[in-house]
């Protein structure tokens, strides 16, 4: 979504208080007239009223029964609508002391468009029917769209109640007619009650309860054919999950973990789910994965509805996003920003306590793993770009992006636990209990924080939230002085800290890592007796040119950038290996020393210190050689936790890419990674290691550079085996597909040849691949198979429609994604001529 540029606020001297909208839809023509009545108060007599509306066409508008003398429209970028009327407009309302009340009356007429926002149209297909087809209408109103619905007021901070009313086709079976509220009323019409020219076929209305105070951007009305389910929560409220004809049970899960978070926030929130039901809807077509809509969220199919065929990633993927957009229920819908600038706390919020109620309803998903390695490394790759921006701007027409999701996420989980849990949480109750169905700002969450903390909340979080970019720390130890000036040497040490503004590097960087690549490459050729292949002449021109780059040095791109705006108050936990517990410090300066306690006096016998404990601070740590050794020895101990490994081999890549450390020294300590068992450490791991690849290819190296994938990752698949097995972890069977594919890319004899038999047996209907590992079995037969699995490929895709199935939108994109590897194959070989390729370009997945 994006806003206008110039937007304006509307005149401020009318206040919406009561919304009661009345539509009646024609499916036929796509059109609906509307008949709102608004009660407005006045705080400035005043005889012309100025509301938000776009492509509507207001009829007739009167206020207390006057009506207007004119009805002009603002132009493209105002989006209003503009009513003059004949006399001043305070003399005719009921007068409270200052300020008037009366009821605006407007009759409009607006397009169900296909446009995928305001009120629009789409399809609904049946299961089993590939031919049935019914229409349906939704809305998608945010951020500034609900004027495509009403004229109406439409910030977020101007909230009212509303009363939804829709009239539609009487038809066999029912319409589904749902908006925030419940149903209060559904009645059988006599015909022509909205149009008096034809007689208009049967028709019902069905009218919903009065909300309580809300934003407009929130308000929703879906019509269309669908199937439900539903359960009953423990607080009485009411829950469903609504998916298209046919397809109610893949629903379960969606409703299961709805009435998890729904229990979880309430607690968390210390404040009950603000109304009486909540339905979730798999609509077929929306702008985004899911709109928080009160009482009424939509989401598109998949990311709602699970299936036998859905793996275990896309089941996580639908409890993170039924978590977020429940939670907005309070955080958002409750208590709204006060302005669109402040968009980011609305979201970065929701992103990062999706994860805290997931991990709480599911421990076994381990998703604040996977936190980091979407949003944790997202933010930092995005945000040490030079042409980054702060979280929170005056901008707002680039607030829509991963900064502001995934950066905000990053720094509330920060905040989170350098406050600890009870006070972060006695802090939020506060701020819910204090603005309940009003807006609030930024600055309103950190004081009700900073109360329930004693912390500085406020000043901390301003580097974090007004300024771009993020800290590198460079760690190193030294002797403690001695405490008075006598000349005996201290056998205790002290922890120096420096920060400075991490930024990406430039092209030394990359010659620093084409040198690294080269060089260990080449030594696994000999040390691992791997086929490595015979240095050709192009290569070694290549390694010339690239050797004749000098070695940059790392502390030049440290002081070259110090300077007083680039400091940030930075949170810290820091874990000592013989402290069960991190300790709490804030470096609040460019540097600081801190004194360690007598009980780790050096780093031998094992001992180590890690910052930056559980991946928890938004920035990169640069260590000593002294201290990454004892780290490295560490992890190769099993010592360190899964997300301090994540942060680790992550923290390394990047202080690459920033020319601080060359490819050689991180290619060497991947290999402790080995032993790794974590699905979204690998993943991460071999996402980083791709930037190598790439270099590998260049160099002529692919060869060993595979030779390099199967050493890293055979031993880990091996464990895990073929096939799933009972009782296994949820990690293990995400981490099989994933070995799966990149032991497939890199032409692992054993794992080629499996799969294809796997495949075989899969494509002819004798033996079904398991979900997870079906797209590292496709994309290692379409790497592997020829012209026979692209063919089969095909077949898989087509033949559901066949027998008047339905493929799901995530075995789709699988069967795309190997197809789309066989193209790029086709390409660079060009001796293959393939008949089917015309069907296969016209292609296209559903988003
Ligand atoms: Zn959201």
């Amino acid at each position: 979504s994006t806003m206008p540029k110039d937007f304006k606020h509307l005149p401020s001297h009318t206040c919406p208080v009561h919304y009661d909208l009345h539509l009646c839809l024609d499916f036929i023509e796509f059109t609906y007239s509307g008949c709102v009545q608004i009660s407005i108060e006045i705080n400035e007599d005043t005889d012309e009223l100025v509301l938000n509306s776009v492509d509507l066409d207001v009829l007739s508008a009167s206020f207390n029964n006057i009506p207007t003398q004119s009805i002009t429209y603002g132009n493209k970028s105002e989006q209003t609508v503009r009513l003059k009327f004949p006399c001043k407009l305070m003399g005719t309302c009921t007068s409270l002391s200052q300020k008037g009340t009366g009821c605006l009356c407007l009759n409009y007429r607006g397009q169900l468009s296909d446009r995928l926002r305001g009120f629009y149209r789409s399809v609904q297909r049946c299961r089993g029917a590939a031919t049935s087809e019914t229409p349906c209408a939704l809305t998608m109103l945010c951020p500034t769209e609900a004027r495509r619905l009403l004229p109406c007021w439409d910030e977020p901070q101007l909230k009212a109640t509303f009363q939804v009313a829709v009239e539609i086709p009487s038809t066999c079976p029912r319409l589904t007619a749902l908006s925030n509220m419940p149903e209060e009323e559904r009645r059988d019409l006599p015909s022509q009650s909205c149009s008096q020219s034809e007689p208009m076929p049967a028709r019902e209305l069905v009218r919903f309860a009065k909300t309580p105070q809300m934003s407009t951007y929130l308000l929703a009305i879906v019509i269309g054919r669908f199937d439900c389910i539903e359960t009953v929560c423990q607080d009485g409220v009411a829950l469903r999950v609504f998916s298209p004809i046919g397809r109610q049970s893949d629903g379960r899960f969606a409703l299961e973990v709805a009435r998890r978070s729904l229990q979880f926030y309430s607690e968390l929130f210390g404040i009950p789910y603000p109304l009486p039901k909540l339905d979730l809807v798999a609509v077929p077509e929306l702008a985004v994965g899911a709109m928080e809509n009160w009482g009424l969220i939509t989401y598109r199919e998949a990311m709602l509805l699970v299936d036998e065929n859905s793996s275990k990633f896309s089941m996580e993927t639908v409890a993170l996003v039924v978590g977020h957009e429940v939670a907005h229920q309070w955080f958002g819908n409750l208590v709204t920003m006060q302005w669109w600038t402040q968009l980011w706390l609305n979201e970065g919020f929701a992103s990062w306590v999706e994860y805290l109620c997931i991990d709480h309803c599911y421990p076994e998903f381990d998703v604040w793993t996977r936190f980091i390695r979407n949003d944790f490394s997202k933010a930092l790759e995005l945000d040490c770009l030079d042409n980054s921006h702060p979280i929170e701007i005056d901008e707002i027409d680039e607030m829509f992006d991963a900064i502001s999701y995934s950066k905000g996420a990053a720094v509330i989980r920060m905040l989170h636990a350098w406050l600890g849990e009870p006070a972060f949480r006695r802090g939020l109750q506060q701020y819910l209990r204090r603005h309940s169905y009003g807006n609030a700002s930024t600055a309103d969450l950190w004081l009700a924080l900073s109360e329930a903390s004693g912390q500085p909340v406020q000043q901390v979080m301003h580097d974090w939230i007004r300024r771009k970019g993020f800290p590198v720390i460079s760690a190193s130890l030294e002797p403690l002085p001695p405490p008075d000036s006598s000349q005996e040497a201290s056998t205790r040490l002290q922890l120096r800290l420096r920060q400075s503004r991490f930024r990406s590097g430039q092209g030394p960087a990359v010659a620093t890592a084409s040198v690294g690549v080269q060089t260990e490459l080449e030594k696994l050729d000999e040390t691992e007796q791997l086929d490595g292949t015979a240095v050709s002449g192009e290569r070694q021109a290549k390694m010339a040119r690239i050797s004749q780059n000098p070695v940059p040095d790392g502390n030049k791109f440290v002081s070259q950038h110090r300077s007083c705006s680039d400091l940030w108050r930075v949170p810290l936990l820091v874990q000592l290996s013989n402290e069960p517990e991190p300790r709490r410090l804030l470096l609040e300066s460019a540097e600081l020393a801190y004194p360690l306690p007598p009980s780790l006096s050096q780093l031998t016998d094992g001992h180590w210190l890690k910052l930056n404990w559980q991946c928890v601070g938004v920035f990169r740590v640069d260590y000593s050689d002294q201290m990454l050794d004892a780290l490295v020895s560490a992890l190769k101990r099993g010592k360190l936790g899964r997300r301090d490994r994540f942060n680790l081999q992550s923290d390394l890549f990047a202080l690459v890419a920033y020319g601080k450390l060359v490819t050689i020294r991180v290619l060497e300590i991947v290999k402790a990674y080995r032993s790794e068992q974590y699905f979204t450490v690998w993943s991460d791991l071999l996402a980083n290691l791709s930037s190598v690849q790439v270099l590998a290819e260049q160099l002529g190296l692919t060869a060993a550079w595979h030779a390099f994938l199967s050493y890293l990752c055979w031993p880990a698949f091996q464990r895990l085996g073929w096939d799933f097995k009972p009782g296994e972890s949820h990690d293990a069977g995400l981490l099989r597909g994933l070995l799966l594919t990149y032991l497939g890319q890199a032409g692992h004899a054993e794992v080629v040849a499996e799969a294809l038999a796997r495949f075989d047996r899969h494509a002819s209907g004798q033996c079904r691949l398991e979900p997870d590992i079906r797209a590292g079995v496709y994309a290692t037969a379409a790497r592997h198979g020829g012209a026979a699995a692209f063919d089969r490929l095909l077949a898989l895709l087509d033949s559901p429609a066949r027998g008047n199935g339905f493929i799901s939108s995530e075995e789709e994109l699988r069967i795309l994604r190997a197809l789309g590897i066989l193209r790029i194959l086709i390409r660079s070989s060009e001796s293959w001529s393939c008949q089917s390729a015309p069907e296969f370009a016209s292609r296209t997945p559903h988003r």
